[in-house]
C-alpha cells in the first residue's frame, strides 16, 4: 500500500517514513517547500519511487491535500506547529485545527481508497498539571489549559498555548470523524505520544534547530541546570518506538477509531543524565538527585499493548546512548 506522510521532514515523521519503506509500504511526503525536499531523498535514495515528495505550501488552505490524497490508502498526518512563541493562543491553536481539518476534509472528497488515518497528537491533550502525582489514562482531557487560555489568552505560557492546541486539534479530528462517520471510507486513530526522544535522522543544521523536544534534551546535557529542573519531568518515548507504533497503527484494525498513549514511562531529567555513557563532555547534574524525585505526570499505557502490542520499549540507556552516538557523528 502506499501511505500519505505530512510534515514528512520532522523528527518524528521521517522515522515515520523510514519504518514505513523498511516494511515495504509506499510512501507519499508532503512536506512546505522544495526545498525541504533534497535530505528525504537523499536519505531514502535506496528506496528509488517508493518514496515521493509533494509540495504542500500551505496546509491551512482548504483543499491543501486534495491531490496529495488521490490514490493513497493511509494518512499518517504529522504537520503541525511546534513551538512555544505564540503571541496569541490562535497563532498555534489555528493552524493546529485547520491543518488537521483540511487534510480530513481531502480524505473524504478525494481520498477514495484511504481505509484509516493516523493523527498524532500527544499527551499535551491529555494530561493536567496538579499538585499530586496522577496517572493518566485516555479518558482525560486537557481541560485545564483551555480554561487557561480563556483566562489568561495571550499571557498564558508558550506551553499552555501549544497544549491548547493539541486539545483543539485532536477534538476537532474526533468532531469530524463523529459528524461524517456515515460517508467515510476510513476511520481515525490518534496516538498520543509523551515527549519524544531519541536520534535524529532528519536535516538538522544546529543544535539549535532541533525540534523541541530533542533540543531540551540536548539543552539539559550542555547547560548547567537548577536542582529544580532536575527533579522536574514527564514520561517519554523513543522515536524509533513511536514510528513503530504509527506503523501498527496503520495496520491494526481494531484500533480503529481509538485514541491510544503511547509511552515508555517516567523520568526526571536527573535520570537521563545518570543513565547516559560515562564522558567528561557533558553535564552530569547533581548525581542521586533523581533518586528521591516524585514522577508526578504517568500514564497508563496498555491500551497500546493490547491493541497495538507494544510491550517493548527502548530503555533510557538505549535511548541516550544512541542520541550522544548523533551528536558525536553530527560534530556537536
Ligand atoms: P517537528 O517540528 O520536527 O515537525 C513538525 C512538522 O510539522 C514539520 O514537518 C513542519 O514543517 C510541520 N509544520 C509545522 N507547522 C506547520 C504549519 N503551520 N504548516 C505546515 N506544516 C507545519 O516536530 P515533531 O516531529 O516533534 O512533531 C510531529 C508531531 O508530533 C506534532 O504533531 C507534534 O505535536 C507531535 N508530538 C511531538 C512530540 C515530541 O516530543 N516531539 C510529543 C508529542 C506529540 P516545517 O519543517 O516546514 O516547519
Amino acid at each position: 500500500g502506499k501511505v500519505l506522510v505530512s510534515g514528512a521532514n520532522g523528527f518524528i515523521a521521517t522515522w515515520v517514513v523510514r519504518t514505513l519503506l523498511e516494511q515495504g509500504f509506499a510512501v507519499r511526503g508532503a512536506v512546505r517547500s522544495v526545498e525541504k525536499c533534497g535530505h528525504l531523498r537523499d536519505t531514502f535514495a535506496a528506496y528509488g519511487d517508493k518514496l515521493e515528495l509533494v509540495v504542500v505550501p500551505d496546509i491551512t488552505q482548504e483543499g491543501a491535500f486534495d491531490e496529495a490524497v488521490e490514490g493513497v490508502d493511509a494518512i499518517e498526518h504529522m504537520a503541525s506547529p511546534v513551538h512555544l512563541n505564540a503571541e496569541n493562543p490562535d497563532e498555534i491553536i489555528v493552524p493546529t485545527i485547520k491543518g488537521t481539518l483540511s487534510m480530513l476534509n481531502s480524505a473524504m472528497k478525494h481520498g477514495k481508497y484511504v481505509k484509516r488515518v493516523v493523527l498524532t497528537s500527544s499527551t499535551a491533550a491529555v494530561l493536567q498539571d496538579d499538585s499530586e502525582p496522577k496517572t493518566f489514562s485516555e479518558l482525560d482531557w486537557n481541560e485545564q489549559v483551555l480554561q487557561q487560555i480563556s483566562e489568561k489568552g495571550s499571557v498564558a505560557s508558550g506551553h499552555t498555548k501549544y497544549r491548547a492546541a493539541k486539545v483543539r486539534g485532536e477534538r476537532a479530528a474526533w468532531e469530524f470523524a463523529e459528524k461524517h462517520k456515515d460517508k467515510l471510507g476510513w476511520d481515525l486513530v490518534v496516538l498520543n505520544p509523551p515527549y519524544v526522544f531519541g536520534p535524529t535522522i532528519h536535516a538538522v543544521s544546529s543544535p539549535e534547530a532541533l525540534n523541541l523536544s530533542t533540543r531540551e534534551f540536548y539543552k539539559i546535557f550542555t547547560q548547567p541546570s537548577t536542582p529544580a529542573t532536575l527533579q522536574a519531568g514527564n514520561c517519554w518515548v523513543d522515536v524509533r518506538d513511536l514510528a513503530s507504533a504509527q506503523v501498527l497503527a496503520l495496520v491494526t484494525t481494531s484500533a480503529g477509531g481509538e485514541r491510544i498513549i503511547i509511552s515508555a514511562g517516567p523520568w526526571v531529567w536527573q535520570d537521563w543524565l545518570d543513565a547516559a555513557p560515562d564522558s567528561s563532555k557533558y553535564q552530569k547534574g547533581i548525581s542521586g538527585a533523581g533518586k528521591d524525585a516524585v514522577y508526578k505526570i504517568q500514564f497508563n499505557a496498555s491500551k497500546s499493548a493490547r491493541l497495538l502490542g507494544m510491550t517493548a520499549y527502548r530503555s533510557k540507556e538505549e535511548t541516550v546512548r544512541d542520541t550522544m552516538a548523533d551528536w558525536e557523528v553530527r560534530g556537536w
